[in-house]
C-alpha cells in the first residue's frame, strides 16, 4: 500500500500493533488506525529568484480527526514523501490523545532543501503551498505547526495567506507564530523543555540525580535540543556533545553554550569549534554519556548501533528516531526510553495553549503556560510509567497503550458513520 512504503510507516505501524496486542484492542479500530483518513498532494511552483518556475510535492495528511481538529506540525526537508508525512501524522494522533488534548493527528510537508532557498523563494513558495492546502486547513478543522525546517515566520506567512482569503486575521489557523501575530510566551522553548520535564521524572524513577556528574550528549542543535541543552545546563547537568548537519563537538568536561552560541552566530555550524574533539552524527550517539537526545531525523538507533549506546536514559526530541529493531535491543539492555510521543509532547502541548489563547483573545503569561505544560507532562510520564509497571511493558508500549485507549473510546463512543 502507498502509506507504507517509508520504514518510518513500517516503523509505526510495528508499535501500534505492538499495543494492540497488549491492550486487546478491538480489531475494528486497529484496521481503522492503519491508514490516515485522508490526504492531499498538490503541486507547488514557485517562480525562483532567476525567473525560472520550479514545481515542489507538497502534501497535508489527516490521520484522524475523532478527538478534535487534525494538528501537526509542516516540515520542508528534502527527503519528505507521502509515506513519511503519513507516519508522522499518525504519531500526532497518538501523542495528542496522550497527553489528552482535544486534538487529532495531521501533518505536512514540501520536499525541499529550505537552506537553498532565498527568503523570497521561502514565502512564495510557503503562500502557494497554504493557498493549495487552504480547503484543509482552518482553526476548527486542521491547525498547522512548525517542524524541521520550518519556523514562526513560516507560520506567520501560512497565517496572513489564509487571512488575506477569508478577509480577517485569523490567528487559530496554525501555532507556533511570534508573539506579536498571536503565539504564546513559552511556545518557542516548549518541546525542548517539555524534553527536560521528562527526563527530571524519568530520573527520578531511575534514581539518577541530575546534578554536574550527568553527562549529556543531544544529537541535533535546533529548536528541540537548542533548548533541551540549554534547559538541562540550568538544571546543572553537564552537556558533552551536541551536533548539527555538519556534525558534532564532544568535551569530556562540558561543553560552554554560551561559547558555542558566539562560534555559531559568527560560522553558523557547528564543525570547527575549537574546544572540542569533532565526531560524527553517528559517532556521537556512541560517545560515553548518561542521557541521550537524539532530537534530529528519524531513524538514527538502529540494529546496528543500539547495542553501542552508553546512556541509561534516551529522551525523543525528534519524531521516531528509532527503529523497532533498535528498539528492542535498547530494552532487552534495559535502557529507559521515553519515547517521541511523550518526550517531545511538549511543542503541541503549548500549540494547544497558544490556540485556546487565541480563540478566546486572552493571553496567559510565561509562568502560567510554563506551569500549565510542567503539569501535564509530568502527569502524562507517571500514567505511562504506571501502565508500564502494571502491564511489564516499555515505556514505548505503555504512552502507546494510554494513547489508543483513550481515542478508542470516543471512536466507539461516537460510532462508526455511516
Ligand atoms: N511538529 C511538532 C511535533 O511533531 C509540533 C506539532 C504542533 O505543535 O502541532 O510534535
Amino acid at each position: 500500500m502507498i502509506w507504507e512504503e517509508s520504514h518510518l510507516y513500517k516503523n509505526s505501524l510495528r508499535q501500534l500493533d505492538r499495543a494492540a496486542s497488549v491492550m486487546d484492542l478491538d480489531p475494528n479500530i486497529l484496521i481503522r488506525l492503519h491508514t490516515p483518513k485522508r490526504a492531499l498532494i498538490v503541486s507547488v511552483p514557485v517562480m525562483m529568484d532567476d525567473g525560472k518556475i520550479k514545481v515542489f510535492d507538497g502534501y497535508r495528511v489527516h490521520h484522524n480527526m475523532i478527538l478534535g481538529p487534525a494538528k501537526g506540525g509542516i516540515r520542508y526537508h528534502q527527503d519528505v514523501t507521502l509515506s513519511e508525512v503519513a507516519a508522522l501524522a499518525m504519531l500526532m494522533t497518538f501523542k495528542c490523545s496522550l497527553m489528552a488534548l482535544p486534538l487529532g493527528g495531521a501533518k505536512g510537508g514540501i520536499c525541499v532543501n529550505p537552506s537553498e532557498l532565498s527568503m523570497g523563494e521561502l514565502q512564495r513558495m510557503t503562500r502557494r503551498y497554504t493557498t493549495e492546502i487552504l480547503p484543509f486547513i482552518g482553526p476548527e478543522k486542521d491547525i498547522p505547526a512548525p517542524d524541521i525546517g520550518t519556523n514562526g515566520q513560516v507560520m506567520s506567512w501560512i497565517m496572513d495567506t489564509y487571512s488575506q482569503e477569508v478577509g480577517h486575521a485569523v490567528p487559530g489557523v496554525v501555532t507556533g507564530k511570534p508573539i506579536d501575530v498571536g503565539g504564546s510566551l513559552g511556545r518557542e522553548e516548549a518541546t525542548g523543555r517539555g524534553v527536560v520535564y521528562t527526563i527530571i521524572e524519568a530520573a527520578k524513577v531511575a534514581n539518577m540525580n541530575l546534578d554536574e556528574s550527568i553527562s549529556v550528549s543531544i544529537q541535533g542543535y535546533g529548536n528541540v535540543g537548542g533548548a533541551a541543552a540549554r534547559k538541562i545546563e540550568k538544571i546543572g547537568c553537564k552537556i558533552t556533545s551536541i551536533s548539527d548537519v555538519s556534525g558534532g563537538i564532544y568535551n569530556a568536561n562540558g561543553l560552554n553554550l554560551d561559547d558555542v552560541k558566539t562560534y555559531l552566530d559568527k560560522n553558523k555550524v557547528l564543525k570547527g569549534y575549537p574546544e572540542a574533539d569533532f565526531v560524527t552524527n553517528t559517532e556521537l550517539l556512541e560517545l560515553d554519556c548518561d542521557i541521550l537526545i537524539p532530537a534530529a531525523l528519524d531513524g538514527q538507533i538502529t540494529e546496528r548501533n543500539a547495542d553501542k549506546i552508553k546512556a541509561k536514559i534516551i529522551a525523543e526530541g525528534a519524531n521516531g528516531p528509532t527503529t523497532s529493531a533498535g528498539d528492542q535491543i535498547l530494552n532487552d539492555r534495559g535502557v529507559l526510553v521515553i519515547p517521541d510521543i511523550l518526550a517531545n509532547a511538549g511543542g503541541v502541548v503549548v500549540s494547544y495553549f497558544e490556540w485556546v489563547q487565541g480563540l478566546q483573545h486572552l493571553f496567559w503569561t510565561e509562568k502560567e503556560v510554563n506551569n500549565k505544560l510542567w503539569d501535564i507532562m509530568s502527569a502524562a510520564f507517571h500514567r505511562v510509567h504506571h501502565i508500564s509497571q502494571e502491564r511489564k511493558v516499555s515505556i514505548r508500549t505503555a504512552a502507546l497503550v494510554a494513547g489508543i485507549d483513550r481515542l478508542a473510546s470516543a471512536m466507539k463512543t461516537r460510532g462508526f458513520f455511516p
